[in-house]
């Protein structure tokens, strides 16, 4: 309105002189203008102040003061901009809790869950998204929807025959998850008919790189909810995947929640752990209660520290068990925010419920804690201990990425955008300063990921995915409930028209 009225006001006033010259000094560049607003970006210390960012073509293409009034000018007065934030472990081909056969059986509903869920992403400022487990096709059509976050993948590199592919029948396994390891250490086992050298790094790798990927995930896996003996990697074999990689300009991250797992990733040399280490090798009955930090574990955290090996701690995975398992969850209001009401009504069905009943069957302690009401103190160690290690990392020059993994299984308690939003509360639970919370979410997933040239901050070049809310983020993690703007690749875009409602 201001720029219209200046406009109009600037044509009353010069008409009759010599118009066109002082008309094309005062009209309105092309673009959008946020005026006057607080600047949050961790390539610099501390904030500035009253700056004009002006946004061209999805760009960030001039930052400083009393810049010229675009055809959209927003006052940013009192108000923080920041870049959009970067969740670095996300699954984005299913719809959480739907299966194949359930999309197919409820058509309607997961049209309205998967036109939702980019929103709901958008909803709670996260503007980029690594799909861990991913293809070009399915992150293509991601990136085709009309309003989404912008994705990238890692492509998987699993052993073969190691988790996760255990999961699917020997009858397709290798067509479904192509890209599998040859392990020297397990030669005799390797599938008859398969060439070893088609299932090299170097071939796996190869693949994986030219199908767009920006990342390689590999597994450490023996087992979980009674079920284990899963074949893993050698520590020879994962090297070679991390220097072909690395020669590929790829990071190597690897799924590993458990003290073995880790030693074994800081043994390999990868890049981060896709998990926090929340199973800790436990010696007696009574060690499993224990959640303070160990010499062994500090051992393994130290390895990991000075190898400058990431962590992604993923809380929510263990507080999303607790979650699916609350009878009261679908009533949560946040949820209304970020989830269809049909899709929300689904969850609540016999249908909807077919995860929480696979656990309840399958696995020993859930049961009785939910028939005993004690559902919220499910994973109560592995929390602690995940809690902890996240201290002792952030505490002692480590080098922790913000990842939610959502859905780290086929479960509704992780839904879009909000898991991202609860994993940011168990990271402040954990004691890590909301500048430290910043950064990673920002720049330090864009450098993880290689992307620092493109996002994670706001300058000149990069693109214009950006945050602007009323509070700031380096003083309280509250600060990203009041998002009002969010803009992507430089549509603006009001925070209130993502919401599911
Ligand atoms: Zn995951």
């Amino acid at each position: 309105m201001k720029t219209i009225l200046k406009t109009v006001l600037c044509i009353g006033l010069c008409s009759g002189c010599q118009a066109p010259q002082i008309l094309t000094q005062n009209a309105p560049v092309e673009g959008v203008l946020i005026q006057n607003v607080t600047l949050v970006s961790a390539e610099r210390d501390g904030v500035r102040a009253h700056m004009d960012v002006w946004v061209r073509e999805g760009v960030i293409v001039e930052i400083g003061k009393n810049l010229p009034e675009a055809v959209r000018t927003i006052d940013g007065s009192g108000k923080f901009l920041t870049p959009g934030l970067i969740d670095g472990h996300t699954h984005l081909s299913e719809v959480p809790g739907m299966s194949e056969e359930h999309e197919a059986a409820f058509p309607e509903i997961a049209k309205a869950a998967r036109a939702q869920i980019p929103r709901s992403y958008l909803y709670h400022g996260f503007t980029t998204l690594v799909d861990l487990n991913a293809s070009a096709q399915v992150i293509g059509r991601w990136n085709t929807e009309l309003l989404h976050p912008h994705a990238y993948f890692c492509g998987i590199a699993p052993v073969f025959d190691g988790y996760p592919t255990q999961f699917v029948p020997k009858s397709i396994r290798y067509k479904v998850v192509p890209n599998f390891l040859y392990d020297d250490a397990r030669a005799d086992e390797f599938p008859e008919g398969v060439d070893p050298a088609e299932h090299s790094p170097e071939a796996v790798v190869a693949r994986i790189k030219a199908d767009g990927a920006i990342c390689v995930k590999t597994h450490y896996e023996s087992g979980f909810g009674g079920r284990g003996n899963w074949p893993v990697p050698s520590v020879n074999l994962v090297q070679n995947l991390v220097a072909t990689a690395h020669a590929q300009g790829l990071p190597v991250l690897l799924h590993a929640n458990s003290q073995s797992a880790q030693a074994f990733g800081v043994a390999a040399g990868v890049d981060a752990f896709a998990h926090g280490m929340w199973t800790w090798d436990d010696k007696t009955w009574d060690d499993r209660q224990a959640t303070v930090v160990n010499d062994e574990v500090k051992q393994i955290l130290d390895g990991a520290i000075a190898k400058g090996i990431g962590m992604q701690p993923t809380v929510q995975v263990l507080y999303g068990e607790q979650d699916l398992q609350d009878p009261d969850y679908l009533a949560r209001p946040e949820l209304k925010s970020v989830l269809p009401q049909n899709l929300i009504d689904w969850y609540g069905t016999e249908d909807g419920k077919w995860w929480q009943a696979i656990i309840r069957r399958n696995n020993p302690v859930v049961k009785p804690a939910v028939d005993a009401g004690r559902w919220d103190e499910l994973d109560a160690a592995p929390i602690a201990r995940v809690l902890a290690v996240t201290e002792y990392l952030d505490t002692h020059g480590g080098r922790l990425l913000f990842g939610s993994d959502t859905p780290s299984e086929p479960t509704y308690a992780n839904p879009a955008g909000l898991n991202g939003r609860l994993e940011m509360q168990s990271w402040i639970k954990a004691g890590v300063a909301p500048e430290t919370l910043f950064r990673a979410l920002t720049l330090g997933n864009a450098e993880f990921f290689g992307l620092e040239k493109m996002l994670g901050s706001l300058e000149v070049g990069k693109r214009a995915d950006l945050l602007l809310m009323a509070k700031n983020p380096l003083t309280g993690v509250e600060a990203y409930d009041s998002i009002e703007l969010v803009v992507v690749e430089g549509r603006v875009v009001a925070r209130v028209d993502l919401a599911a409602r």
